[in-house]
C-alpha cells in the first residue's frame, strides 16, 4: 500500500467518518462548487422540492462522499449509500428506490460502473420519480408503473467521460472537484488535528499540506502517521522539524512524491532520455500495469507538470529534470 495513495484502505473507510465535515460551511475549499450548491439547495428548499440530481466528478479522495452527506444534511433528508458495482440487478435498484423517503439523498459511488439494464431503471426514476416494473413473462407480461417519492440522486465518479450520455443528461447539476491548494489542505489537517486532540504547529500543517498531492484523504493519512512519530517521541506538539523528519522516514518527498514516482520518473530520464516513451514501455520497465500507471500514478505527475502526454508517448518535462537535478542529454 502506498502512503500517498488517494484511495482509502478498508480501515480508513471507518476512521474517516469522524473526520468528515457535516455542514457546507465546514467543507473547506471547492469555493465555486460550494457557492453554486448553496444557491441550488436554497432555491429547492424555497420551492419545497427535492434538489436536482447532482453528479460529482474528480479524482479520488477529494471529498465527493463527504459532499453527498452534506447535501443530505443540508436538505434535511437521509443519506442512502450504494455504489455502481454493488447494484448487480435491476431488482436491487428497485428495492433501494422503493425504500426511499421524500427528500432522501441516494448516493451512488462509482456510478460509471452501473450496468446498462440497471441504468435503464434509473432513467424514469430520475426524470419522473417512477419505476416501471414488468410483471410476468412472455405474451402475458405487462408493465406496471410505481410512483417514487421525490428524491435526489448524487452520483460520484472519477471518470465522467465513461458515463453514458442518457445518464449524464439526467443530472441537473454537474460539479467537478479540483485538487486542493496547500493553504486549504493546511486548514483541513488543522481541523483534523483538533478532532484527534493533537497540537499541530501551523508550519507543520503547511508542510503536510504541500506533500499531500492536493488530496484531503492523503493529508489526513500523513497527519495520522506524523502524529505517531511525535507521540512515540514524547512530544506535546507536532513541530515542523518532526513533520519533516517523519515524512522523510515515510519516503514522502517535499512534493509528495514517493519511491514509485521516483522509479517511474527516473526510469524515463535514465533509460529513455526523458522520452517520448510509450505507456506500455514504461509499464514494462517498472513492472506495473499500463492502466494502473494511467489512472493512479500519472494524474498527479501531470498535475504538477512533471510529465506530458503526447501522441508519441510520455515525456519528462524540464521541471521534472530540475527536481532530480539532472541535465537532459542532447540528441
Ligand atoms: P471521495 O469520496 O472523493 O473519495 P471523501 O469524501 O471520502 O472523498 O474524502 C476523503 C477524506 O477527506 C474524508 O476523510 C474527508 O473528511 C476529507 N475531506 C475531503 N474533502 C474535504 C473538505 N473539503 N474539507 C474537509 N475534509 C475533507
Amino acid at each position: 500500500e502506498r502512503i500517498v495513495s488517494a484511495e482509502a484502505t478498508e480501515l480508513e473507510e471507518q476512521s474517516e467518518q469522524g473526520l468528515r465535515p457535516k455542514r457546507l460551511a465546514d467543507y473547506i475549499g471547492q469555493e465555486t462548487v460550494k457557492h453554486n450548491l448553496a444557491v441550488f439547495m436554497e432555491a429547492a428548499k424555497m420551492r419545497e422540492e427535492a434538489l436536482d440530481h447532482v453528479l460529482l466528478y474528480g479524482p479520488p479522495g477529494l471529498g465527493k462522499t463527504t459532499l453527498a452527506a452534506i447535501i443530505a444534511a443540508e436538505m434535511g433528508g437521509e443519506l442512502r449509500t450504494t455504489s455502481g458495482p454493488a447494484i448487480e440487478r435491476s431488482g436491487d435498484l428497485a428495492a433501494i428506490l422503493t425504500a426511499l423517503e421524500p427528500g432522501d439523498v441516494l448516493f451512488i459511488d462509482e456510478i460509471h460502473r452501473l450496468n446498462r439494464t440497471v441504468e435503464e431503471v434509473l432513467y424514469p426514476a430520475m426524470e419522473d420519480f417512477c419505476l416501471d416494473i414488468v410483471i410476468g413473462k412472455g405474451p402475458t407480461a405487462r408493465s406496471v408503473r410505481l410512483d417514487l417519492p421525490p428524491f435526489t440522486l448524487v452520483g460520484a465518479t472519477t471518470r465522467a467521460g465513461m458515463l453514458s450520455s442518457p445518464l449524464r443528461d439526467r443530472f441537473g447539476v454537474m460539479a467537478r472537484l479540483e485538487y486542493y491548494k496547500p493553504e486549504e489542505l493546511a486548514q483541513i489537517v488543522e481541523r483534523s488535528a483538533t478532532v484527534f486532540q493533537a497540537t499541530l504547529e501551523p508550519s507543520a500543517a503547511l508542510e503536510l499540506a504541500r506533500r499531500s498531492r492536493g488530496t484531503p484523504r492523503i493529508a489526513n493519512r500523513l497527519l495520522r502517521r506524523v502524529r505517531d512519530f511525535a507521540q512515540v517521541g514524547g512530544e506535546a506538539a507536532i513541530s515542523l522539524e518532526r513533520a519533516c523528519s517523519a515524512l522523510e522516514q515515510l519516503h514522502v518527498d517535499p512534493l509528495g512524491l514517493d519511491h514509485i514516482d521516483d522509479k517511474l520518473l527516473k526510469g524515463m530520464i535514465e533509460k529513455f532520455n526523458g522520452g517520448p516513451v510509450g505507456l506500455e514501455t514504461i509499464a514494462a520497465t517498472i513492472g506495473e500495469e499500463a492502466a494502473t500507471i494511467e489512472e493512479v500514478y500519472e494524474p498527479y505527475l501531470l498535475q504538477i507538470g512533471f510529465i506530458q502526454r503526447t501522441p508519441r508517448g510520455r515525456i519528462a518535462t524540464p521541471a521534472c529534470y530540475a527536481h532530480y537535478g539532472v541535465e537532459k542529454q542532447n540528441g
